[in-house]
């Protein structure tokens, strides 16, 4: 017996039909055995259209009121499941946030989570019923309703996995799990049967949207193994059909008992959520770099990759880098407003730009991975605009028509294409 928290995304559970197929899962997975606690999304499209709602009611809505509106979708599919569960002779019951409760930080529409309590809801599952806990959902200390920030619920699973020191978190979704590439892009891009929580975090802050990525941050920090997998398969498959995110050392171990070499890369992601921004003829002299860049993080706006040159004989330089698309605007204002401090000549921005991302906790003991990524892109005639590494990720900004045609040559000079069918 094990216990194990099964989490079912909007596509799984929009609409009777699709309650029903999740509830014969649930009921299948608690006939073996298991204890169970569920956890639940609104259905696909319900939160976008509560959001809609708070957007008419008032330009400047309440955030407190805010979190009341959306958290009712959950609040809609965990009742729903659990009748489902109970008509088909399965125990169960609904706990919403405020009732366990899940309390969260002081952070309207993107609170985190503090603590869950957790007696009666394992006492209620060790006596057989089944808790369905709407997932996005919490309460701060002051007693109002809170919500974890847009695809929450993934972060919710892992949180009462945590707490309830669950065996497995089993996210179900509409993809059968972690591809080495997007499958839309390289048809013979590869299902992973195993991910560290690392490259997961990696992947997932570079465009693989499988899973909120801070749920894959609170995973690693809390031990929690996770697994993703499809709601549409057969349930009665073969054991852990998904794939499976886990520590080094559980990787390590796996890799060892199946006499499997570890893969020096693991996946190539794609963003096009940025944009790039040169400044030009910035003064080259101390503090220069840190009046552009000081705005920018007091406005709390995220800068990835950055490139200065250095200039030898002009005593001025162009500082590129690259912000969220979706704070462009807002970035180009603040360098305006500050252009008197730094001493610029002019801003270009370009919106058409790709990050193209190769990830592999394989390159810590391998030189060449990123020589390999320039190479290729080289031999394509892809031109490199700016680059940024960390230990397990190498990243490049490029012209962003060539993205599938980068991901496409990356994924076969890796070896990581499928064999031919
Ligand atoms: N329903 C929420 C959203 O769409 C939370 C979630 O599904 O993860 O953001
Ligand atoms: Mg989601």
């Amino acid at each position: 017996m094990a216990r194990i928290v099964m989490k079912f995304g909007g596509t799984s559970m929009a609409g009777m039909e699709r309650i029903r197929n999740v509830a014969a899962r649930v009921k299948h997975v608690v006939s073996q055995g298991n204890e169970v606690a569920v956890v639940v999304s609104a259905m696909a499209g319900d939160t976008d259209r509560l959001v809609g709602f708070c957007k008419e009611a008032s330009p400047l809505y309440d955030p407190a009121e805010y979190d009341v509106v959306v958290a009712s979708g959950e609040q809609v599919t965990s009742g729903l499941l659990a009748m489902t569960l109970k008509a088909m002779g399965v125990d169960a019951r609904s706990w919403l946030g405020w009732q366990l409760p899940i309390r969260t930080v002081e952070a309207h529409a993107k609170a985190r989570v503090s603590d869950i309590d957790t007696i009666d809801l394992l006492a209620s599952m060790r006596a057989g019923k089944v808790a369905v806990i709407p997932g996005f959902q919490g309460m701060m200390a002051d007693g109002r309703v809170s919500t974890l920030g847009r695809g929450g619920s993934d972060t919710s699973a892992v949180a009462v996995a945590a707490a309830i020191k669950a065996d497995r978190c089993d996210i179900y979704t509409d993809v059968d799990g972690v591809y080495t590439t997007d499958p839309r892009i390289v048809a013979r891009a590869r299902k992973l049967d195993l991910v560290t929580y690392e490259e997961m975090l990696e992947l997932a802050s570079v465009g693989a949207k499988v899973l909120q990525t801070r749920s894959v941050g609170l995973a690693m920090k809390e031990g929690v193994v996770v697994q993703v997998l499809s709601s549409f398969d057969d349930p009665a498959q073969t054991d852990l059909p998904g794939t499976l995110i886990v520590s080094e050392e559980e990787l390590e171990a796996k890799l060892k008992e199946d006499k499997m070499e570890r893969q020096l890369i693991t996946g190539i992601a794609h963003d096009k959520n940025e944009a790039k921004i040169i400044v030009t003829r910035v003064p080259d002299k101390p503090g220069a770099v840190a009046s552009i860049f000081g705005p920018l993080a007091d406005a709390a706006i995220n800068v990835d990759m950055i490139i200065q040159n250095d200039s030898k004989e002009k005593e001025e330089t162009d500082v590129t880098f690259t912000v969220p698309r979706a704070d462009l605007a807002r970035s180009v204002d603040l360098l305006e407003a500050h252009k008197d401090t730094i001493g610029f000549r002019r801003i270009i921005t370009d919106v058409e730009v790709a990050k193209i991302s190769v990830v592999g906790v394989g390159m810590r003991s391998h030189a060449g991975v990123a020589a390999t990524m320039f190479k290729t892109l080289a031999d394509r005639g892809i031109n490199i605009e700016a680059i940024s590494t960390s230990e397990i990720k190498v990243s490049v900004l490029i012209d962003e028509d060539e993205t599938e045609l980068a991901v496409r040559v990356l994924h076969t000079a890796y070896g990581l294409d499928a064999p031919a069918a």
